[in-house]
């Protein structure tokens, strides 16, 4: 998509002869905050690391020390959890509301103990996960909440993006997602200034001025090649949601197979508006028979992903987890199936995806 602007985007760049830390970045900066509508936003060197230096910087800041705990959805991708174990964090599952798959705010409260300081609200499948009711417990207990908007850039909440609802958010360009580079990159969002100040010297060796270390730092840039690629598609990014809305919308109408059920839509959340519901990163429907229906599209030449196929806590990096009964985690990881969208997907294409679903029986 947008192929001649991210070519002239990436020419500007080599011809520039500057690769990193430089004007692209800087102004990328500048557009994605804007567009987010968060004070600050840092470039960092992709979706993890961006989830992963937050925590840090509360740590250095001493708002975190290690042992605390996080609530984190326990249907989310790895890389969520992965960004608080590393920082010595623990990461305390919480189960999904069984409907629309994200955090359960009624299942906060019960985890939250004397050592917890954040909730990690991730925007699953491009669908907002923040409530209100998240707000008031993280407001009630002091909490920060970190947002994951790794799938949903774009997506609204009452009028404002998600990555502006919280503390701080982490954000992925990586190439799949809604908003996607060449290669690897990322950012965070936050209001904070200090944190802000935090994450940019974390990320750059623990720096603040050249050649004096503050913290004992890492190297975690985005590049200038990326940046530039993403100011060229960054202004795309809501017609781009709209033609995914599209194909959604489609599925939704024409799809009819008792054996499926469509991702959950709330009362009065019609698909063609930007006020709540998803930027369908994902089309997530859900099948008792998953795997024969996987099979079956595949036989007609529709290719689908599961989203994910083992629980983080049934993953052999977190053993001693693997006793933990989740049972609504486990449900959607064994019936979840995702369809194919895309802004790119031809009116063919869709239809040719909504037969076979159809057809399966
Ligand atoms: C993709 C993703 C990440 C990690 O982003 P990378 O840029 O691949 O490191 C984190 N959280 C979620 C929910 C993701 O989908």
């Amino acid at each position: 998509m947008h192929g001649a602007e991210v070519t002239e985007a990436v020419r500007r760049v080599t011809e520039s002869g500057w690769y990193l830390l430089g004007n692209e970045v800087a102004a990328f900066e500048h557009e994605y905050a804007a567009y987010i509508g968060s004070p600050h936003a840092i470039g960092v060197g992709n979706g993890l690391d961006a989830l992963t230096l937050i925590f840090r910087a509360y740590m250095e800041m001493g708002e975190m020390k290690p042992g605390d705990e996080v609530i984190v959805p326990s249907n989310t991708y790895i890389a969520s959890i992965l960004a608080v174990s590393e920082n010595g964090l623990k990461p305390v599952l919480v189960e999904p509301d069984p409907a629309t798959m994200q955090l359960d705010w009624r299942r906060i409260e019960g985890a939250v103990t004397t050592r917890t300081k954040a909730v990690m609200p991730v925007h699953l499948y491009g669908r907002c996960a923040f409530t209100d009711q998240i707000a008031f417990i993280c407001s009630k207990y002091g909490l920060k909440l970190i947002e994951d908007n790794a799938q949903a850039h774009g997506c609204l909440y009452h009028g404002r993006h998600t990555g502006s609802l919280g503390d701080a958010a982490g954000h992925s360009f990586y190439p799949g997602k809604n908003l996607g580079a060449l290669g690897d990159g990322g950012a965070v969002t936050t209001g904070d200034p200090e944190l802000a100040a935090t994450v940019r010297a974390l990320a750059n060796y623990g720096s603040e001025r050249k050649y004096v270390f503050r913290y004992r730092g890492r190297n975690s840039r985005l590049d200038e090649i990326q940046a530039a690629v993403l100011r060229a598609k960054l202004p795309h990014l809501d017609a781009d949601n709209d033609l995914r809305r599209r194909v959604a919308a489609r599925y939704y109408s024409e799809i009819r197979n008792s054996e499926v059920t469509l991702p959950y839509t709330a009362a009065g959340e019609t698909l063609g508006e930007r006020v709540a519901g998803s930027v369908w990163h994902i089309f997530p429907i859900r099948s008792p028979r998953r795997d024969e229906l996987q099979q079956w599209l595949a036989e007609q030449g529709v290719q689908t992903l599961i989203h994910y196929p083992i629980p983080p806590h049934k993953q052999e990096c977190y053993k001693e987890w693997s006793s933990m009964a989740l049972p609504i985690s486990e449900a959607i990881h064994r019936e979840e199936l995702s369809l194919p969208i895309s802004p790119a997907m031809t009116d063919e294409e869709v239809s040719t995806v909504i037969k076979a679903v159809n057809a399966f029986g």
